[in-house]
């Protein structure tokens, strides 16, 4: 075997075994520099940053792969979307406006409630502003309101003539005829 080339064959192991080497390092560089990354958007603190480096560094592949499985589900931007979202929720929830007898939804403008019947809102008595039944001032001019009883609603007024005589006799007189419908008129 000539001396040339086993002097060729070991240059180009050598190259090989170097570029392997290079192909290595930056695999190891490439996953720690990740992996660094990747925990910073996850969590604000050093000493876990600092950690999953290290163990990403020290263990290459195997660190890697456990720090896929442990690491923070979230990132602190998914995070932050999340608590935005369910502010926006809650003060969805907290703007409904209900009924404050039997607590179904009203709309602001609604003045009785359609389930209760109970009134929702009256005018301010000094700026005429609205004034909805649960407040204790008027939220246009500071007046403090008299809360009305829930049940405040006024009976009909018919006056003091009932609507129809009760006398059958009246009755048969007003219409002109016997009404036909009742007992007590079916059996004169
Ligand atoms: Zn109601
Ligand atoms: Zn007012």
């Amino acid at each position: 075997m000539p001396a040339d080339l086993t002097n060729t064959i070991a240059t180009l192991i050598t190259i090989l075994v170097a570029l392997f080497g290079a192909f290595l390092f930056a695999l190891w560089m490439g996953m720690g520099i990740w992996t660094f990354n990747d925990i910073r958007a996850r969590t604000r603190d050093w000493l876990a940053i600092g950690l999953a480096t290290l163990l990403v560094l020290v263990f290459p592949v195997v660190g890697f792969v456990v720090y896929l499985m442990v690491r923070p589900k979230e990132t602190l931007a998914e995070l932050y979307d999340r608590a935005l979202e369910e502010e926006a929720l809650l003060r969805e929830l907290e703007e409904t406006l209900t009924c404050h007898r039997c607590g179904v939804p009203v709309k602001e403008a609604w003045v009785f409630c359609p389930h209760c019947h109970v009134q929702l809102q009256h005018t301010c008595t000094r700026c005429g502003g609205l004034v909805r039944e649960e407040w204790d001032i008027c939220v246009f001019c500071g007046t403090a309101q008299r809360r009305s009883s829930p049940v405040e609603t006024p009976a009909p007024d018919y006056g003091t003539e009932p609507p129809y005589p009760e006398d059958p006799q009246t009755v048969e007189e007003n219409l002109g005829y016997r009404p036909v419908t009742g007992e007590r008129y079916s059996q004169q």
